[in-house]
């Protein structure tokens, strides 16, 4: 009865306003709700549960107690400490007295587990429970008459023991107080829980944050729904503030065009700061859940330059300066490609230098080289193929005509041919080095690199063949020809292989026309070619690409040989001072033992040197005029005559031949074709007739082929006559039946 009584007095004491209980139940849990939004600490919020539950209740104190392990100091202050079993031991985190009573527990800090906070269900202990004493002393130690114990669950284990005590009067807890202290822990548990959530998420974020600002690129996040930049790193910050600032970051790294798929990177180029930048682009879910853009950027400049400088070098050729093989395989890719998307056109040029290996053998490399160096300025410096001249290797050159310059294609031609007319002053003289060159236009003949290319080539192998010294234009009938080419060089290793057998030696008369009746005095000696596979061919036809293959010198070599041991044997059926003459090849010329060689051809033959004769074209003698004077006066040496064949179709200075130790000069057929009716080739003749007289050589005239040419030629100090007017060359054995087998009876002159 006292008890009641005190109760209502106490209740009255303590509520403003009477109020049912149900509603002050509802006010009290809506309060307590309320606090799920709060953003204060943790231990104000507990403490403020305390104090609702506890005035609702009408209990003097109200405590919560908090796990932690003796040892193991790092789980002080967890939130969510460990399990209840075990020697735990109990920090009172928050304490709460009702009116102006003081707290439970002065010293709250690592107390004693009392047994009261072992159990993981709610604990009622009212002065009517029965205990044992020593369970009962604990309570009365701490000055309580009545406990209810409410552990708190947290990731499902037990975080908390919420606890309500009572101090002044006995105390019991009806079923009422009950479920509402456990309504309200509950609660309590759900606004720990979502600050736990909050909390995690704002250290997840912290660390995330000071990852991302370590990492050495930098870094933003774009919100995919708002597109707003939710995050940008330190160094994106301070190495982009202008464009943060100004927001024209997505326009900078973003293509609002192109959807970029996600984990993919690309490089962009940034033309207001001259640099390169590499941008990986992810999609991710951001720490709130939000589906985002995560773009890491790295500056790549550096990285750049060194690949382009790579790149520089491995396309560029080291010794002219000019691009390489490879770099005009790409370019032509991709002039190819664009002409075929804009339905334009484009050119190339294949040049290969004639007989330069006469300059570098002849000059030493170093000339060689300052040759290609030359040309590399001279024909980079025309106006529309500046970035477009390779050097192919070798003496080979490619020109591109790119699309742009399509237009001028023939002036261009014209000027790539013209820097080839002029000498180049090497080692204190002119040289004049010519080329052959192919030319195609694409994509009309060839639609790949390696098509037109290869075409460019085979119309360059067209010019060499045809005389060296010319264009060639592509055309679809050079592939046969081509074709061609390789049956022939196959069938020529083939030949060689077989012991030169299928070369033979042909036979062409030489008239002495100052002696009385014009006998033949001699022969020069042609090769002829009765390939088993390509059929009859003559030189003209195989020589250029026995030359080229390196044929020449044992294919030469046989010539000699067979016209030697020929000659001797006509010698020796009485025609004793019959002559014989051997071309002879630059090529085989500029070998390093041809004095052996000739030497041994004498030898093995037996012949007179005195009665061959060796014939050099006269390409030969404008290049290194010391050297090839050296061999030529070391041929000599031997006995042997000498004859500059072909003289009037290149470009040898009079003076040359003045110098070199020529015997006789033969003047080229291409003079004898309209002497009939030419002034010029008559002077031309005529000139060269008095010159020889002057240097003490003697002059021949090949392609006689008429009465009249032949007419003219008397009284011009002319000696000797070769053509078809006398005989075309004819095979040893008529050769012999016309001109030798009469022994002594030497075949005249037919009027
Ligand atoms: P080449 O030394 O100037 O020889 C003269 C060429 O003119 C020969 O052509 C000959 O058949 C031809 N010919 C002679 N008289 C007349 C004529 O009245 N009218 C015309 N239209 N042509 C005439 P072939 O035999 O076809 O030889 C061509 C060239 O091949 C030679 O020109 C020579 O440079 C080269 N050659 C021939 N045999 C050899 C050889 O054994 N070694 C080397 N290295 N070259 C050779
Ligand atoms: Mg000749
Ligand atoms: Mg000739």
């Amino acid at each position: 009865m006292q008890d009641r009584e005190r109760r209502r007095n106490n209740a009255s004491q303590h509520s403003e306003t009477e109020l049912p209980s149900a509603l002050k139940r509802a006010a009290t849990m809506t309060e307590i709700v309320k606090l799920l939004n709060s953003d204060e600490p943790v231990e104000n919020i507990m403490h403020r549960v305390l104090a609702l539950i506890g005035g609702y209740l009408d209990i003097t104190h109200g405590f919560v107690g908090h796990l932690h392990r003796q040892e193991d100091s790092s789980a002080r202050g967890s939130e969510a400490p460990g399990g209840a079993d075990g020697d735990d031991r109990i920090d009172y985190y928050v304490q709460w007295a009702i009116g102006s009573k003081r707290p439970l527990f002065e010293d709250p800090q690592d107390r004693e587990r009392g047994w009261f906070l072992r159990y993981d269900k709610p604990l009622y202990v009212s002065f009517h429970t029965e205990l044992s004493e020593e369970k009962r002393k604990q309570l009365d130690d701490i000055g309580l008459t009545a406990i209810a114990v409410l552990p708190l669950f947290l990731n499902g284990q037990i975080a908390f023991y919420v606890c309500f005590g009572e101090t002044r009067r006995h105390r019991d807890f009806n079923s009422d107080e009950m479920s509402f202290m456990e309504d309200a822990v509950r609660i309590l548990e759900s606004i720990l829980m979502r600050r736990i959530q909050r909390n995690s998420l704002a250290s997840s974020f912290a660390s995330l944050e000071a990852i991302l600002d370590n990492v050495g690129s930098s870094v933003y996040v774009r919100d995919l729904k708002t597109n707003c930049i939710l995050f940008a790193n330190q160094s994106l910050r301070e190495n982009f503030a202008r464009e943060l600032q100004e927001g024209t970051l997505t326009t900078l790294f973003e293509d609002p065009n192109k959807k970029t798929p996600s984990g993919s990177s690309r490089e962009i180029f940034h033309e207001a700061r001259n640099s390169w930048y590499e941008l990986y682009q992810t999609e991710i879910n951001w720490v709130d859940g939000s589906p985002v853009s995560l773009f890491a950027i790295h500056d790549i400049t550096e990285k750049k330059r060194y690949q382009n400088k790579i790149e520089i070098q491995a396309y560029t050729d080291f010794l002219t300066g000019l691009y390489n093989r490879m770099c005009c395989e790409r370019d032509l890719g991709r002039y190819l490609e664009e002409t075929v998307r804009n339905g334009t056109k484009g050119g190339l040029f294949y040049i290969d230098l004639d007989d330069f290996k006469h300059i570098n053998d002849g000059l030493g490399h170093q000339y060689g080289d300052i040759l290609l160096q030359s040309i590399s300025h001279s024909i980079r410096d025309i106006d529309g193929i500046h970035n477009s001249c390779y050097r192919m290797g070798g003496d080979e050159f490619v020109i591109i005509v790119p699309p742009a310059s399509y237009e001028h294609f023939d002036r261009i031609l014209r000027e790539v041919k013209d820097v080839f007319a002029r000498p180049w002053f090497l080692k204190d003289a002119d040289y004049y080095c010519t080329m052959s060159m192919g030319t195609i236009e694409f994509p009309t003949d060839g639609t790949s690199v390696d098509d037109v290319i290869r075409k460019a080539d085979i119309a360059m192998y067209e010019a060499k063949k045809s005389g060296k010294n010319r264009v060639a234009a592509y055309s679809e009938n050079l592939t046969s020809v081509s074709a061609r080419r390789l049956d022939m060089e196959k069938s020529m290793r083939d030949a060689a292989d077989q012991g030169y057998e299928e070369f033979e030696v042909f036979y062409q008369p030489i008239m002495d026309i100052t002696m009385e009746g014009s006998p033949c005095v001699g022969a020069e000696a042609l090769i002829r070619w009765n390939s088993s596979q390509m059929g009859f061919l003559t030189p003209t036809e195989f020589i250029p690409l026995a030359e080229y293959l390196g044929l020449i010198n044992p294919i030469g070599n046989y010539v000699a040989e067979q016209a030697c041991t020929q000659c001797r044997l006509w010698n020796d059926m009485g025609a004793d001072n019959f002559h014989i003459n051997v071309n002879l090849s630059v090529v085989q010329l500029l070998q390093n033992d041809i004095v052996e060689v000739v030497q041994n051809a004498i030898r093995t033959s037996g012949i007179k040197p005195g009665n061959l004769t060796l014939e050099v074209t006269e390409s030969l003698a404008i290049n290194d005029l010391d050297r090839t004077k050296d061999i030529l006066e070391r041929i000599k040496a031997l006995g042997v005559r000498l004859a500059l064949d072909d003289f009037g179709t290149g470009y040898s200075s009079l003076n040359n031949i003045r110098v070199l130790p020529f015997d006789i000069i033969k003047v080229d057929q291409n003079f004898v074709k309209d002497l009939a009716e030419d002034n010029y080739s008559q002077s031309f003749i005529r000139m060269v007739a008095e010159l020889g007289e002057a240097i003490g050589a003697e002059i021949c005239v090949e392609g006689i082929e008429t009465r009249s040419q032949y007419r003219i030629l008397e009284g011009m100090h002319v000696r000797y006559i070769q053509g078809f007017y006398f005989n075309q060359p004819l095979s040893r054995e008529e050769f012999e039946a016309l001109y030798i087998a009469k022994g002594k009876e030497k075949p005249r002159l037919k009027k």
